[in-house]
């Protein structure tokens, strides 16, 4: 599903991702633990299009996206749930997802209502919330609509970026229920993580990052 081969990245003259190689089938699972400043991030947003990158290879369920822009990648298949979830505070639940459904694989309106029903019956702790202003959700609860968000591009590969940062422990466990559904449903997921348990739980395979250079990936204890 992806294929990224010499992936590299930084800013200005700062190299914060260096040659790395990524492979990741359809309904696999894994996760980049390491340091704070590792390059983790980078190494999210270089795939997604959305920090300065190069790459020998880098594709998506067979297309070339190494010159393509973060809403070409979205289109193909890339999902991003950001670090700190980034919901819009003035937009309702509902709006959210619905931009994230225009900014996918759905075409139209029709289209992108029925995505955003799809993605409220993946993640059922939204559906009470639709009505809801993003600005009056708790971490928990912007972290759900933040991921149906994603979910509404009807994506190929889900990027996540600590995920778990601030969750109360029952957020947590939902949160890795409705990933490991997602993965046995076909989705490719990408997880940074700093709770390693979490990680362990969620994901098959682990691979630790460290000053921009991913080491390869091995199993994981479920
Ligand atoms: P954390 O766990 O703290 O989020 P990380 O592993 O995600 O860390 P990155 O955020 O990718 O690491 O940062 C990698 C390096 O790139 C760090 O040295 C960081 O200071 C630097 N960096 C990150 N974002 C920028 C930016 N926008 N401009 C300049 N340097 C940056």
């Amino acid at each position: 599903m992806l294929d990224a081969a010499g992936l590299s990245a930084g800013y200005g003259g700062m190299t914060a991702v260096s040659g790395v190689d990524l492979a990741l089938a359809a309904g696999e699972s894994l996760a980049v633990v390491g340091p704070n400043g590792a390059g983790k991030t980078t190494l999210l947003k270089a795939l997604m299009g959305l920090a300065p990158a190069r790459a020998a290879r880098l594709s998506l369920a067979g297309r070339d996206l190494r010159a393509a822009p973060a809403h070409t990648r979205g289109r193909a298949g890339m999902a991003w749930v950001p670090q700190g979830r980034h919901v819009f505070a003035a937009l309702t639940a509902r709006e959210n997802l619905l931009l994230g459904a225009l900014g996918g694989r759905a075409a139209g309106r029709r289209a992108a209502a029925r995505a955003v029903a799809e993605a409220v019956a993946r993640v059922p702790a939204v559906a009470p919330l639709l009505d809801r202003p993003g600005g009056r959700l708790s971490g928990g609860e912007r972290q759900a609509v933040a991921l149906a968000r994603a979910l509404c591009a009807r994506p190929r590969l889900l990027l996540l970026d600590e995920p778990t940062e601030g969750l109360q422990p029952s957020a947590v466990d939902s949160l890795a229920e409705t990933l490991r559904d997602l993965a046995a449903a076909g989705l490719a997921v990408l997880l940074v993580e700093q709770n390693r348990e979490f990680a362990a739980r969620v994901a098959g395979r682990a691979a630790v990052m460290e000053r921009g250079r991913l080491a390869a990936a091995a199993p994981v204890r479920a």
